[in-house]
């Protein structure tokens, strides 16, 4: 029997999410000779984003577009994702461990009778067997894991597959497919777009992140301007978020968001356990405080000692003037 992959796409705004093409590179690295890369869209896609699919390994596009799966609710998700995977019957199913993925998989997988393996940071091949890696103890130690029986079922954090480039001659026909609805407990009658819109805080290659240390809201508008000077997008630790300097939606950490930027920059935080669990894996960290003995410190590859209302902005200025 042909192996065949079943890759859940997600989007942000018109685009498609990194997480997605992270997890059809996955797939295509998975992918045995005779193997197919089904890219699963619930809701409404573009020609270009089915395209975008294909270029980046898709081997068949199936959409399911139903109107009220343009946005995310648990339960319709739940239901059309479980009849696909029962209709397609794929070997391997991924998805972005991301907040739709955090909630889908294990209801998904539970409902299969079937393992899952989440927040995957790398994938590796011993012998002819897929072995996932995944943090575990927040961030301080890693697990291997590989599935002995039944389908493979994993979400993968974002930015820790590298991008494959896109073969730009590939297309794809899409199938569209209509799939029954049998629970929908929930009403979306608005979605606000909160503090983090421009660049997606989990996906973002560059973090400024700011603590309370910034000491008010104004911090944050600095954070906001180095952000925009390097394209990156701005996080918090919760003290600040608490201190309500910064909507709670930027708070990274434990309780927050987990991210993994090429550079992630501490601005006025402590390093306190919690917070530390969302970024430690982030490939470069620079830290700023004025203590010292700062625990952010013993992380970090880059520390400066100083105020961050004097580093800041010659930083600001100095990033400016290298893009000049
Ligand atoms: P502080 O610890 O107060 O540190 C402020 C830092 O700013 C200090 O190091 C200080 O030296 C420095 N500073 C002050 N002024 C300046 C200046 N002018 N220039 C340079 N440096 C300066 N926290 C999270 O972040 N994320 C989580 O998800 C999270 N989850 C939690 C879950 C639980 C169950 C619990 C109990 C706690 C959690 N916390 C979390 C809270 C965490 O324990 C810390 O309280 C929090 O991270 C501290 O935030 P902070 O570093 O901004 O503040």
């Amino acid at each position: 029997m042909n192996q065949k992959i079943l890759v859940l796409s997600e989007k942000h705004g018109s685009k498609l999410k990194n997480v997605t093409i992270e997890a059809l590179t996955a797939a295509k690295q998975m992918k045995k000779q005779a193997g197919r890369i089904v890219a699963l869209c619930l809701g409404t896609y573009t020609e270009d984003q089915i395209k975008q699919l294909a270029e980046y390994g898709a081997d068949q596009v199936i959409i399911a577009e139903d109107e009220s799966l343009n946005v995310f609710t648990t339960d319709t998700y739940t239901d059309v994702l479980y009849q696909v995977i029962k209709e397609e019957n794929p070997d391997i199913i991924l998805m972005g461990h991301t907040g739709e993925g955090k909630d889908l998989a294990p209801r998904v997988a539970a409902r299969l009778g079937i393992g899952l393996i989440s927040d995957v940071t790398a994938i590796n091949f011993e012998n002819g067997e897929i072995i996932f890696t995944r943090p575990i103890y927040s961030g301080k130690a890693f697990q291997k894991k590989k599935v002995i029986e039944g389908k493979t079922f994993a979400t993968i954090r974002p930015n820790n597959i590298p991008m494959e480039e896109p073969d730009l001659t590939r297309t794809v026909d899409a199938t569209y497919i209509s799939t029954k609805i049998y629970h929908n407990r929930i009403n979306v009658n608005e979605i606000v777009q909160k503090a983090t819109e421009g660049i997606d805080l989990s996906e973002a290659k560059i973090v400024i992140s700011g603590g309370r240390g910034m000491k008010g809201q104004e911090g944050f508008i600095l954070l906001k301007e180095l952000a925009t000077v390097l394209g990156g997008a701005v996080g918090a630790s919760r003290g600040a978020c608490d201190a309500d300097y910064c909507d709670y939606s930027l708070q990274i950490g434990q309780t927050g968001k987990i991210v993994t930027p090429d550079l992630y920059i501490a601005c006025g935080i402590s390093g306190a356990i919690q917070h530390v669990a969302g970024m430690s894996n982030s490939k470069m960290i620079i830290a700023i405080n004025k203590d010292s003995e700062a625990p952010i410190f013993s992380i970090a590859d880059y520390g400066i000692v100083g105020d961050v209302f004097e580093v800041v902005p010659a930083l600001i200025e100095a990033f400016r003037s290298v893009k000049m």
